[in-house]
């Protein structure tokens, strides 16, 4: 970090249709941020920015209000709702120039902002790049989300996606972060493995997770497919692979099947006519054309790899 001593930091928090919390959530953040300053752990010009994601209650004027009242309190407005991920990259690439570390952080605070202090020391002392707040348990899900959650985490780390076990979005980053991030041109955000995938040193540290303050989540179970399903779509072509693989399979159970077929035909008994001229070609056309499609898959997957324009290397330090 270019700024050892009092980092400046931004405390991003992405808001959606928030009225029932924010009031509560901006308190509490400024508090948070301004014993962060006298304690001179923080720059006094660090600073909350609230991006309003299209909300359609009074969001925004609450966060305009604020801004007007406190020098440390900014605001976003987005033209629409254009999601989570890319309310946070909004504010992340607003104050990219503007602070040493971010801190990213939801609207209902349900996260728990004491173990931030330790990650800042982390940045300072030990020069992490990345700290990855995570859940050390889920107690304040339904049954439905726990199960769900788990599933998808170990999903994604079967598919070989580089994701941190029950990290949502509540990390610090520092400036370097923001300005690499930048390079990562990819419309299908999903920011949660895009950090991994950046590199650097990083380290989790692990908190319970309250629940929501007030209002309700904005994230229904459609949404939360989407999502799970943008992570999974965003960074893996294993289900591509596993049609080639599953191709493979069925032709060469084909084969084996054909030879099967045509010794039934010349020396078992009771062949119909007309049988091993029609069971054939459905085993070994149906092995052709799975597998086939499976190699088309693989240049689909290569195609979608050289769409997204990820830089193909990250260069950290130079002497
Ligand atoms: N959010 C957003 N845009 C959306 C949905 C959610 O900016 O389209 C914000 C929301 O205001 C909150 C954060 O993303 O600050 C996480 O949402 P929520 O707490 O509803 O998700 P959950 O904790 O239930 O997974
Ligand atoms: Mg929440």
């Amino acid at each position: 970090m270019e700024n050892k001593n009092n980092p400046k930091i931004a405390v991003v928090v992405p808001c959606y249709n928030e009225e029932e919390v924010l009031p509560e959530t901006i308190e509490v953040l400024s508090v948070f941020i301004l014993d962060l300053m006298n304690r001179n752990i923080v720059s006094e010009r660090s600073f909350l920015i609230f991006i309003d994601d299209g909300s359609k209650d009074k969001t925004w004027n609450i966060i305009e209000t604020a801004a007007k009242k406190s020098n440390n309190i900014k605001g976003i407005k987005l033209s629409r709702n254009f999601g989570h991920q890319f309310a946070l990259l909004a504010g992340m690439e607003r104050i990219k120039d503007d602070c040493d570390i971010a801190l990213t952080i939801d609207a209902d605070l349900q996260d728990e902002i004491s173990v931030v202090e330790k990650g800042i020391e982390k940045m300072v002392n030990d020069g992490c790049d990345i700290i990855y707040f995570a859940r050390r348990e889920r107690k304040t899900d339904s049954l439905f989300k726990k199960v769900t959650a788990i599933l998808f985490y170990k999903i994604m780390i079967l598919l070989g996606v580089d994701i941190v076990y029950n990290h949502a979005d509540f990390r610090l980053v520092t400036k370097r972060i923001l300005q690499e991030l930048i390079s990562f041109k990819e419309v299908n955000l999903f920011l949660r493995a895009m950090l991994p995938i950046m590199g650097f040193k990083s380290e989790i540290i692990y908190y319970d997770r309250k629940e929501r303050l007030a209002g309700v989540s904005k994230y229904p179970f459609r949404k939360m497919l989407a999502f799970a399903w943008e992570g999974i779509t965003s960074f893996s072509v294993a289900p591509l692979r596993f049609i080639t693989i599953l191709g493979f399979a069925v032709f060469f159970f084909s084969i084996i099947m054909g030879f099967y077929t045509l010794f039934e035909k010349f020396f078992g008994h009771g062949v119909v006519p007309g049988w091993a001229s029609v069971v054939i070609p459905i085993y070994v056309l149906g092995g052709i054309m799975i597998f086939s499609l499976g190699i088309v898959g693989e240049y689909i997957g290569k195609i979608y790899k050289e769409v997204k324009r990820r830089p193909r290397y990250i260069v950290e330090k130079e002497v």
